[in-house]
């Protein structure tokens, strides 16, 4: 028993180096080598736990080949864990979440913004944060019991249109606030925009003769402009510019619900009344601005370039004044 088997064991030494052999001829290129190997070439040993070949045994150069045919794992780092959904990406209660890669891919992709369809109703007209007026009504712009001295606090330093770029002074409306008559003109000019008064240049000084004219004096009545500011070279202001400021001089109007009010010119005419019509053929008959009665007549300012028509302002004023004294309280 002890000689079969050392005899195996020799046989088994044999074949392993036969299968050594063969492999290192088949690095070689040698081919037809296919049945031997050592499981082949040795008698069937009895079976036992295969122990890894210890690399001494195994020939130099058919080491470096063999670690070459079986390279050794290289460790792997763990993958970084992938970016967490972004809010747009993250599913919502109720939905399946995509793929990652899905997700990813979606979010490079544009996406349709969704179109807001406009409002049936147009919502109500108002002062904005900012200061900026929408009137559709003016005088809804007005606050109940507000007073003069709080239109000018809503005016400020006002920048609402583009006059405000050339002027030297806002010039407010002035006088009177409880009076029965208020002059209406259409922007200040070089000397109002200087001083910050309305009608103080030559107009101004002749308004005060007309005003004088019907048994009043300059401080019994309100006087004003549509706009405020001095327009660039005493053009005239813009559609856009006299609707802008318009609702100032309105909400004074409402403040202090004269009983008559002198429209002086046709532009400051046109802007009160929202009338196509000129003023010559308006001028001389009384027109109605919310229970106010409106007479139209001619600008001072033209007066000086025209004085014939002084006459026809004088029968204009003899109308007010026999109005305001048939109505007196
Ligand atoms: S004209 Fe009237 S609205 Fe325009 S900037 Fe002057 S105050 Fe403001």
């Amino acid at each position: 028993m002890e000689e079969q088997a050392k005899a195996g064991e020799v046989l088994k030494s044999l074949a392993e180096d036969v299968a050594e052999v063969a492999a290192y001829l088949r690095e070689l290129g040698v081919e037809g080598l296919e049945g031997l190997s050592a499981e082949a070439a040795a008698p069937t040993p009895p079976r036992r736990e295969q122990a890894p070949r210890a690399a001494a045994s195994v020939p130099p150069a058919l080491r470096r080949n063999a670690s070459a045919e079986r390279p050794a794992p290289t460790p792997q780092r763990p993958l970084p864990p992938p970016p967490p959904p972004s809010k747009t990406q993250r599913p919502r209660a109720g939905e399946t979440a995509a793929p990652p890669d899905i997700l990813y891919q979606s979010s490079d992709m544009p996406t349709k913004k969704p179109v807001r369809k406009p409002s049936p109703d147009p919502p109500e007209p108002r002062e904005t944060l900012f200061g900026d007026i929408t009137p559709k009504d003016d005088l809804s712009l007005g606050r109940p019991g507000e007073t003069f001295e709080d239109i000018r606090a809503d005016i400020g330093e006002c920048v609402r249109c583009p006059l405000h770029q050339g002027r030297t002074h806002i010039v407010h409306t002035e006088g009177q606030t409880a009076a029965r008559l208020m002059f209406v003109g259409e922007a200040p000019g070089a000397d109002e925009d200087e001083s910050g008064r309305p009608f103080v240049g030559r107009a101004g000084q002749l308004l005060n003769k007309i005003i004088e004219a019907i048994g009043l004096k300059r401080e019994d009545v309100l006087i004003g402009n549509v706009n405020r500011c001095r327009p660039p070279g005493n053009r005239t202001p813009t559609t856009e510019e006299a609707r802008t400021c318009k609702p100032f001089l309105l909400r004074e109007i409402n403040v202090a619900r004269p009983d008559v009010i002198v429209v002086l010119g046709n532009t400051a005419m046109k802007n009160l009344l929202d009338t196509k019509e000129g003023i010559t053929r308006l001028r001389g008959q009384f027109q109605d601005y919310r229970g106010i009665k409106v007479m139209p007549t001619f600008h001072p300012a033209y007066l000086l370039r025209d004085p014939s028509k002084k006459r026809e302002v004088w029968d204009d004023m003899k109308k007010v004044r026999d109005y305001l004294n048939s109505t007196k309280k």
